[in-house]
């Protein structure tokens, strides 16, 4: 069986050695020394001075909305995971989707500005699959209508934008460490900001709102994290470059052996600084992602309709006609991509592909996406000894 994704694991030995240093303390959650440790490692790995590690995800995006404020309408993408939207709904606020560009699959900024009513307090935007928001031109349209930006980087851990980590940028980044992301502890996430005042209002929301014994300064909420899941973050720290590569590697293997399917992939921008978080493959109809899938399927190998549905059809929310979005959230998957896929489940993987498209060796379709370009670039590493993750491959 191969699924869509599969967490790392740290040895048990190492993880252990973590446990037994909990029993010693005694000391399990309430901002222990590997809570600590592990923010102070990860700022040091991330290049950057401000975050606070969190309970997940989901709670970083309601602390980033509640610190900042918001009221009224959220302009947001309808192509993402379900929290980016219900988190909105969540806060009291009318999320207001704006549709999303064809080519990178994040909001479309040149629809954003038509979107913008007198209600209207920020853009909560994803960066989808790890890959960047145009954050220059979304940064212009926030400046000119006194709007926040709020980035849902749940993807984009190891994405770089303009030599900074891509958790630089808004007023707000939030992130996931949930077992299925790309580093992980177990249940977890964080929020970034270089504001210093939303930083320690975030802090102290995250401990409900205690400033001192028997002082509440803030209106506050349970969002920390504890000593065991801290404890993997730092058992998985130590890892993350080679799963970084790893994935790369894996990427670049698909995107030689795939070209030849009628498929489009995600346009990225600067293939240095991406993640490879996620291998997903746009097709022409979704009845032909749907074959691909059943036939995939057929030998035990998980694809995974993500994202599918569009936010914008919530049963929660208004509902609203987004064409591009509409159409893609139809026609998308995402094929098997983890540290331990082998080369030859790979190949199966991409066969069968190939296979149900009737796709051959001679019916090359010319590149028009920046598959060749990944895998031109890193063809002499993939001829080089692959890299060894816990023994895979
Ligand atoms: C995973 C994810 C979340 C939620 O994170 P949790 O840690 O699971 O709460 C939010 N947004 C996006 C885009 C995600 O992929």
């Amino acid at each position: 069986m191969i699924p869509v994704t599969k967490p790392f694991l740290p040895s048990e030995k190492e993880f252990k050695s973590y446990v037994k240093s909990i029993w010693e303390r005694q000391w399990l959650t309430n901002n222990g020394p590997l809570v600590n440790t592990l923010e102070l490692k990860l700022k040091e790995y991330l290049g950057l001075n401000h975050m606070l590690y969190v309970s997940n995800g989901t709670v970083a995006l309601q602390l980033a909305i509640k610190a900042l404020e918001l009221s009224g309408e959220i302009i947001t993408t309808p192509f993402s995971f379900v929290a980016t939207t219900s988190t909105i709904v969540w806060q009291g606020c009318k999320p207001v989707f704006v549709d999303i560009d064809p080519e990178t699959f994040n909001i479309d900024p040149d629809k954003i500005e038509a979107a913008i009513t007198p209600q209207t307090s920020a853009i909560l935007a994803t960066h989808v699959y790890g890959t960047p928001c145009d954050i220059d031109a979304i940064q212009q349209i926030a400046d000119r209508n006194g709007l926040k930006v709020i980035y849902d980087a749940a993807h984009c851990f190891g994405t770089r934008y303009k030599n900074k980590s891509i958790f630089e940028y808004g007023d707000i980044s939030t992130t996931s460490f949930h077992s299925t992301k790309l580093f992980h502890t177990i249940e977890g996430g964080a929020v970034f900001t270089r504001q210093p005042d939303l930083l320690k209002k975030m802090a102290l929301m995250r401990n409900f709102g205690y400033s001192g014994v028997d002082t509440f300064s803030e209106q506050g909420i349970n969002a920390k994290n504890c000593e065991f899941h801290a404890a993997m973050g730092l058992c998985n720290l130590p890892h993350i470059d080679e799963i970084l590569r790893k994935r790369k590697y894996l990427s670049a293997h698909y995107m030689l052996r795939l070209n030849k399917l009628d498929v489009q992939f995600q346009k990225l921008q600067n293939i240095d600084d991406y993640n490879y978080a996620y291998f997903p493959i746009l097709f022409k109809s979704e009845e032909l992602m749907k074959e691909s899938m059943q036939k995939l399927e057929l030998a035990q190998i998980y694809c995974r309709r993500y994202f599918y549905p569009s936010l914008s059809t919530l049963p929660y929310v208004k509902n609203v006609a987004m064409p591009v979005c509409d159409s893609i959230a139809s026609r998308i998957m995402c094929i098997p991509l983890y540290h331990t896929l082998t080369l030859a489940d790979l190949d199966m993987i991409c066969r069968l592909l190939l296979r149900a498209q009737n796709s051959d060796e001679g019916k090359a379709l010319e590149s028009k996406h920046f598959g060749m370009l990944i895998a031109d670039q890193i063809e002499s590493e993939i001829n080089t000894e692959p890299v060894k993750v816990n023994g895979s491959i």
